[in-house]
């Protein structure tokens, strides 16, 4: 069997339901999204942590993020659908004199760029985020215009948008290949047909190395397992939903229903798409950290775990925009933690590149896989 489509995203994540929106919406004509889960946001956006924020050390990732925040949050008031969005801020915590300089330089850089992120002592501090440890804490870092918003609600407004514009968005489809003929993509293979397009958009979270690779494209991806715990009510729980993190362990935590959600990665970590639950690592390293830096949580009962993928590049800055070698073939990958965030521009920017062939929102001329080539790479060190 075969079809066709002038446009087919592989991925029913936040990026992909981005996308399929922008694209529809941008005259982009027929989109298609295939989805091979039973369900949109089952990748890694469905074990996101939801924060969002400007507080980035490059100048590409506040941009995107300047972007790409207010479409989070006043996607109710332009959309009219049901967005859970708090803004209350990220503190960062730093407990390290050489790691502070950098979060001083990137304050410059974030101020001049217009941000309004202040640097804090650890007293400032410790009136933000009542309860932390304050002991070692350098100086602190703080964007009260950051925040979290639910990735769920924003992967399905995307899709209910989308589809309202005509895209079809197909779930339990699995692409087995991008089908290249003559140095140029010519649609998708699934289990049941082929779909002939001119475009296709690689959005397929920490997998899009696979689906890359099918294409002859070799997209430099490591899936990174990452921890997240959620626990019940205990006393001291904070009342804002502020981010705090601790930068040098990259500890985080915020308040999430009547307690907090919570998450670390780990010096060992290795890339692998295992995603078991490691109970070890929450008992001997997160947890521990967990009530030095925040000792309410020693009260605290954990309630749900679970591990998702971050997808990391080596300089961990996304990789956006049509594969050198293969026209047609477009890659929205590689978001390295803070994919949830910049989904919203990212979906716009391809729309912008595939209809108009340029980017205009933002400049994204420097997040091509060509990078990898000429080898200049600036790594983002706000890494959460
Ligand atoms: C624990 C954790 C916490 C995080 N916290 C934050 C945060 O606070 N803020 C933030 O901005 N980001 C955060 N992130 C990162 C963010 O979740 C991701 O960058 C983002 O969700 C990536 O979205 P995506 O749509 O590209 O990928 P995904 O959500 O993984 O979607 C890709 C989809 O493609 C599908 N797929 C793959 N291959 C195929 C195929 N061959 N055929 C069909 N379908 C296919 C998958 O099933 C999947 O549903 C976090 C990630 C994790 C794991």
């Amino acid at each position: 069997m075969s079809r066709t489509a002038d446009v087919v995203i592989v991925g029913g994540g936040v990026v992909g339901a981005s996308a399929a929106y922008h694209l529809a919406s941008a005259g982009a004509g027929r989109v298609v999204v295939l989805e091979r889960e039973d369900r949109l946001g089952a990748g890694s956006t469905g074990a996101c942590a939801g924060g969002f924020r400007t507080q980035f050390s490059s100048e590409v990732n506040i941009r995107l993020s300047q972007a790409s925040v207010p479409m989070i949050t006043r996607f109710t008031e332009e959309h009219g659908l049901p967005l859970d969005v708090a803004q209350h801020g990220y503190l960062f915590l730093v407990r390290n004199e050489g790691l502070w300089g950098e979060f001083v330089r990137a304050n410059e850089l974030q101020r001049s760029l217009g941000v309004e992120a202040q640097l804090l002592s650890a007293d400032e501090a410790a009136k933000l985020a009542p309860g932390i440890a304050v002991d070692g804490i350098v100086g602190a870092s703080y964007g009260p215009g950051d925040g979290i918003a639910d990735p769920s609600g924003l992967t399905l407004g995307y899709a209910t948008l989308a589809r309202r514009l005509g895209a079809e968005i197909e779930l339990g489809v699995e692409t087995r290949r991008a089908v290249v003929d003559g140095g140029h993509v010519r649609g998708v293979e699934t289990r049941d047909e082929t779909i002939d397009a001119p475009v296709v958009v690689n959005a397929a979270g920490p997998w899009a190395g696979e689906l890359a690779t099918t294409a002859g494209v070799d997209v430099p991806l490591e899936p990174i397992p990452r921890h997240v715990l959620v626990t019940g009510a205990f006393p001291g729980v904070p009342e804002r939903r502020t981010l705090v993190i601790d930068a040098v362990s990259s500890f985080y935590f915020h308040r999430e229903g009547t307690g907090v959600l919570m998450g670390m990665g780990s010096p060992n970590e290795r890339p692998t798409f295992e995603t078991r639950v490691d109970e070890r690592f929450i008992a001997e390293e997160l947890l521990p950290k967990a009530v030095e830096v925040f000792p309410p949580l020693e009260e605290a009962a954990v309630e749900h775990s679970w591990v998702g993928l971050y997808e990391m590049t080596p300089d961990r800055h996304p990789i956006i925009g049509e594969a050198p070698w293969v026209p047609g073939f477009y890659l929205a990958n590689g978001f390295s933690g803070h994919g949830f965030q910049h989904a919203p521009v990212v979906g716009k920017v391809l729309a912008e590149l595939i209809v108009q062939g340029r980017a205009t929102t933002v400049d994204i001329s420097g997040l091509g896989l060509e990078r990898f080539r000429a080898g200049e790479l600036v790594r983002e060190r706000h890494v959460v």
